[in-house]
């Protein structure tokens, strides 16, 4: 278990070999197992990450999430770096719940509310969380979003330089997810962009490590050049619509499963959506965040 860890060192050696951690949501316990493979696979650090609007909408419980995680550790014994983070949560039970089922990151999204507001809710989770060792992701500005399914609103506002330096520097955060173009979801009308002006920008003024959300369906020169932008660039890139794609594909479905419905399907089927997802992101890790060989 000694490789299960916080984003601390993980992220410091992402930001310093440029390269990008994968932080992927499994989004179905038995998902969980593909993701670990595949990093094994390639020698690669993995996030394996879970949200709040996840939880609800496939009714999968954080234990028994993170008890499977634990579990797959165990059972593969993997030499590469590992995390358990919680992907954007608004409740501070729903955070609590996760420190205690082992997760060693959480991320608090306020960034609906104002500046000061967000400053004040994530010292409050930093003050929590660190005294456990469990690291904290924050939000600032707006990722605008394609299906909701992270978010509840499509309301995009970029993230501005010099409030990202002065709310880093007031919350000491562990890492900072960035609003600078790419949205949740599958891109349809809207085509992915990244403004890597800002992100050098923010980059400049701040040691803490930047998330790049709505990696699903972002051209891969995209993501890797925010990755190799020297001082650090997007040290950990969140990649949840496309797995659960590759699930659906091969079940034959469109929308969402519940973890019941998915863990209904025979072994056959639920095999070959795992072997679906493990290439899918061997695939991500290679070409897309530059993390093989990294572990
Ligand atoms: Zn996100």
């Amino acid at each position: 278990m000694s490789k299960v860890q916080n984003l601390t060192e993980l992220l410091k050696h992402a930001a310093k070999n440029r390269y990008a951690v994968g932080s992927f949501s499994a989004r179905y316990t038995k998902l969980i197992q593909p993701i670990i493979e595949a990093a094994i696979n390639t020698h690669s650090p993995v996030i394996v990450q879970l949200s709040e609007k996840e939880v609800i909408r496939h009714q999968v419980g954080i234990r028994e999430f993170a008890d499977e995680f634990y579990h797959v550790v165990k059972t593969l014994n993997p030499e590469v770096p590992l995390a358990l983070h919680l992907d954007h949560t608004k409740s501070l039970e729903v955070i609590k719940e996760a420190m205690d089922a082992g997760f060693t990151s959480v991320m608090i999204d306020a960034s609906e509310a104002s500046f000061d507001e967000n400053v004040e809710i994530t010292k409050k989770i930093v003050e929590m969380a660190h005294s456990r060792g469990i690291t904290v992701e924050a939000e600032l500005g707006k990722i605008g979003t394609t299906d909701f399914v992270e978010t509840d609103i499509d309301e995009e506002l970029y993230t501005i330089p010099e409030e990202a330096q002065k709310f880093c520097e007031l919350t000491d955060v562990d890492c900072l997810a960035v609003s600078v173009g790419t949205a949740h979801g599958v891109y349809t009308v809207r085509q992915p962009k990244v403004d890597f002006g800002r992100l050098e920008a923010i980059n400049h003024l701040t040691n803490t490590p930047l998330v790049l959300h709505g990696g699903s369906g972002v051209p891969s020169e995209m993501v890797v050049r925010a990755a190799q932008i020297p001082e650090g660039g997007v040290s950990k890139v969140n990649i949840a619509t496309d797995l659960e794609l590759e699930m659906l594909a091969v079940v034959g479905r469109k929308g969402h499963l519940t973890e019941e419905e998915f863990n209904g399907y025979s072994p056959e089927l639920i095999e070959k959506s795992r072997k679906a997802v493990k290439k899918l992101v061997e695939l991500k890790i290679a070409d897309y965040l530059l993390s093989d060989h990294q572990a």
